[in-house]
């Protein structure tokens, strides 16, 4: 059952092959046999599903229908759910459970999915290769020596080895993407605005978003219909009608004109995945697409940039985990300062004790103007860049990383590596555009997955272009021979 798209199982549930519960238990069993290898889940909540499976079984036996009515997904634990321990990856909220529910997750219960667990990530979402995260790494289910990427590297495993048929992620510079690219499956960074950040725990508020992770676009496309839209809980969520995107998948990309960014094959960029990306650009060429050469002057910008916005937000939006309302406390403070100190001090791991220093150092008076406030005007420069190329061209296509998996522990001594990872990624959520990344093949036996970028709210192009290109080839069906 586990190796059924979520349109197919939707038809097996419709044609009574197998219930929910048959489903749910089958992902359950999965993820006993095979979890303790990847580490892949903070959470495994199977009670919970067993009963939202059953209630699922009930609303279809009365007639009800819908494409993830009954369907197994698991949640990254930055979404709130509420009774359910929600932690961020962080020792500061391994004791938070949450008393509310995400707007994600209440789409998702509305629609009958059903929540097999919470997801391991990166520490408050910091982090390339899962290992910031207060339980542990995460292993990439094709080789467990190696990373699955992140933040959302929990979720890229559990797709991947097909402990969920699905998951949401988040991506704040990369952390849907370059996971979704180092384990061979296909997530998606809608449109800034697109997807409420509601109740997704806040990490950088102006460039955070929620999006599906999912073996195929057929998928992703069934996910993100769910999660989009409007939220009155969300200021910056956009007012706008959601497209049906799975009916916009079947369209030719006869005539599609695809930029490629000279910035995005230069150096840095691994001489085997190169060869993958080109490979997968000539196969979009026989579907009838036309490339065109472009150029994102700014983007050798976008990961300096990045890197003071991103922990400028994060200095201010962690400055609630204070020991006082929710999250870790310390013992036996001795004064309200003390509290503060040795409360944060305990319960922050490195990587976030890093960012907020940066990020509070940036916003400090005296060097606002120099760090700050420059930042956003290169953010605009960057942003401008991606205005120019879609006058030219529908889509723009590259690597989503610059190599494949790399191993455990590889990166981790050298933050500034560790940053590379994303250079790809970034760019993409400073502007605000959606993106998605798709797996295209494999180098020295790991997946490598293509970037697609698109204009503001293009996401059903995205999608429709990923899906020709599945139509036409099999990389997103291979599954890891251990976990097949
Ligand atoms: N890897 C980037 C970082 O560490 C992006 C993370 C993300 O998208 N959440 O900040």
């Amino acid at each position: 059952m586990h190796t059924l798209s979520i349109a197919e199982m939707a038809e097996g549930l419709r044609a009574k092959k197998f219930s929910s519960v048959e489903l749910t238990d089958a992902f359950l069993a999965r993820i006993a046999k095979f979890d303790k290898q990847l580490n892949a889940y903070v959470t495994v909540t199977a009670d919970q599903a067993r009963a939202e499976a059953k209630k699922a079984d009930q609303r279809r036996t009365k007639g009800e229908d819908g494409p993830l009515l009954g369907i197994p997904i698991a949640q990254k634990d930055i979404f709130c759910t509420r009774g359910v321990k929600t932690s961020c990856g962080s020792k500061m909220l391994d004791n938070f459970i949450a008393p509310y529910d995400a707007t994600t997750v209440a789409k998702f219960n509305q629609a009958g999915a059903v929540m097999l667990g919470k997801t391991n990530m990166d520490e408050f979402a910091m982090g390339s290769s899962n290992e910031t995260s207060f339980y542990g790494p995460v292993r990439n289910p094709w080789n467990t020596k190696t990373v699955p990427g992140g933040s959302s590297g929990g979720s890229a495993a559990v797709v991947a080895a097909r402990l969920a048929p699905a998951a949401t992620g988040t991506d704040t510079g990369g952390s849907i993407r370059q996971p979704a690219a180092l384990v061979g499956i296909t997530g998606l960074k809608p449109t800034y605005g697109r997807v409420s950040r509601y109740g997704m725990i806040a990490f950088a508020s102006s460039l955070d978003q929620g999006g599906p992770m999912a073996p195929s676009a057929e998928d992703a496309a069934i996910l993100l219909r769910a999660m989009a839209g409007f939220d009155p809980l969300d200021s910056t969520s956009m007012d706008k009608a959601v497209p049906d995107y799975a009916a916009q998948l079947s369209a030719s990309i006869k005539g599609l004109k695809i930029g490629l960014p000279k910035e995005y094959f230069g150096e840095g960029l691994d001489g085997a995945v190169a060869k993958v990306i080109g490979e997968a650009i000539e196969q979009l060429k026989k579907l009838g697409a036309t490339v065109h050469e472009i150029s994102l002057p700014n983007t050798g910008l976008a990961v300096p940039t990045y890197y003071v916005i991103a922990p400028a937000e994060c200095s201010s939006n962690l400055s609630r985990f204070d020991g006082v309302r929710f999250g870790y406390r310390c013992k036996d403070p001795k004064d309200l300062h003390d509290l503060y100190k040795r409360s944060r001090g305990e319960g922050f791991g490195a990587e976030v004790k890093r960012r907020i220093m940066i990020g509070t150092y940036a916003l400090s008076a005296g060097y606002y103007d120099a760090y700050y406030l420059k930042a956003q005007q290169l953010r605009r420069l960057i942003k401008n860049d991606f205005d120019e190329a879609f006058k030219k061209v529908d889509v723009i296509a590259g690597p989503t990383s610059p190599s494949v998996a790399f191993n455990l522990g590889e990166k981790t001594a050298d933050p500034v590596t560790m940053y590379l990872s994303d250079i790809y990624t970034i760019a993409v959520n400073l502007a605000g555009v959606p993106a998605l990344s798709m797996p295209a093949g494999f180098a020295n036996k790991l997946p490598v997955g293509l970037q697609l970028i698109g204009n503001f709210f293009d996401e059903g192009r995205l999608l429709n272009v990923a899906h020709q290109y599945q139509l036409a080839t099999d990389w997103h069906r291979r599954i890891p021979a251990e976990f097949a």
